[in-house]
């Protein structure tokens, strides 16, 4: 434990079940002191998420549908009341039609499309509209994105189209909101099995794939996220805005399939 966080007051995004990259990094933020308020999606995920608010103390706890602005207004309207003002804000969202997360993207429906970008992109900008108006005191907004933006990676299609949009978001809010002290970033993290990655094709192949050739020959864990979310949540990145910082045991770097990895 350490006290990074200590007096930081924050809310986190996105949060499903103990597998969530989010949860990973709540758990990073609370053991460097931070308080925290959580959101989640629908009633169904009430259960799975009350006993984790629980097991770290958090009271506030939020069902927030990124997709209905009513629903986003209403979340920060409550935060508002209750804390006044909030030092960050974790993004840990992203959503697609799976069916659409194998096969082309050359494929993809136009309805696909737009639902995919307002869950896993404009999202983000709604909660920086809404959260820089209670960053009084300059913050950090933190994303999760995937290499999938960057290169082509099989099955990632339209999410890989709605997460170059998201990066490119990343870098236009931290300029607009700089000069207010507060910074914006992204964590490209390697694949992790959570609700989330299950609807990609082949996913378990994609893992093992990773495993093998990264740089680091394992895959990254929840953890991993959270230790570097911290970085980039606290002062300790003072200096940093607009990057995307890779969480992947290095896979980013690769070019070829590593010599000594064996055929899977
Ligand atoms: P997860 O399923 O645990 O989290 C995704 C979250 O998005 C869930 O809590 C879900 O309820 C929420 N969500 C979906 N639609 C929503 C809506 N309309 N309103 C509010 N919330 C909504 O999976 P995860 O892997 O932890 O995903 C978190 C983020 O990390 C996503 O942006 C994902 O793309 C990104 N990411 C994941 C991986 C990976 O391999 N798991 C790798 C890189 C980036």
């Amino acid at each position: 434990s350490n006290q990074l966080m200590a007096g930081k007051r924050g809310l986190i995004m996105g949060l499903a079940n103990d597998k969530s990259i989010a949860w990973g990094v709540a758990k990073a933020c609370a053991d460097a002191g931070a308080e925290l308020a959580f959101s989640y999606m629908g009633d169904a995920f009430k259960k799975r998420v009350e006993p984790l608010a629980e097991q770290l103390g958090v009271t506030q706890l939020f069902d927030c549908d990124v997709s209905n602005p009513a629903s986003i207004d209403a979340a920060f309207a409550e935060i508002e009341k209750v804390w006044g003002k909030i030092d960050f804000l974790v993004h840990a969202i992203g959503f697609s039609d799976k069916n659409e997360l194998r096969g082309r993207y050359v494929d993809t429906s136009r309805d696909n499309f737009l639902m995919t970008m307002d869950i896993s992109v404009y999202s983000f900008t709604a909660v920086a509209q809404r959260a820089e108006k209670i960053m009084t005191d300059g913050g950090s907004m933190l994303t999760l994105t995937y290499y999938g933006a960057e290169q082509v990676m099989p099955h990632y299609n339209v999410m890989g189209v709605a997460k170059a949009a998201l990066e490119a978001s990343v870098k236009y809010l931290a300029e607009d909101l700089g000069k207010d002290g507060i910074h914006v970033n992204a964590i490209s993290a390697g694949p992790i099995k959570t609700l989330a990655a299950s609807g990609i094709g082949d996913f378990r192949y994609i893992l093992k794939w990773n495993e093998l050739n990264s740089p680091l020959r394992r895959n990254v864990t929840i953890d991993d996220v959270g230790k570097s979310a911290l970085y980039l949540l606290s002062d300790l990145s003072s200096g940093v805005t607009g990057e995307n910082l890779h969480v992947d045991s290095g896979y980013h770097i690769v070019g070829m399939k590593a010599v000594d990895a064996p055929d899977i």
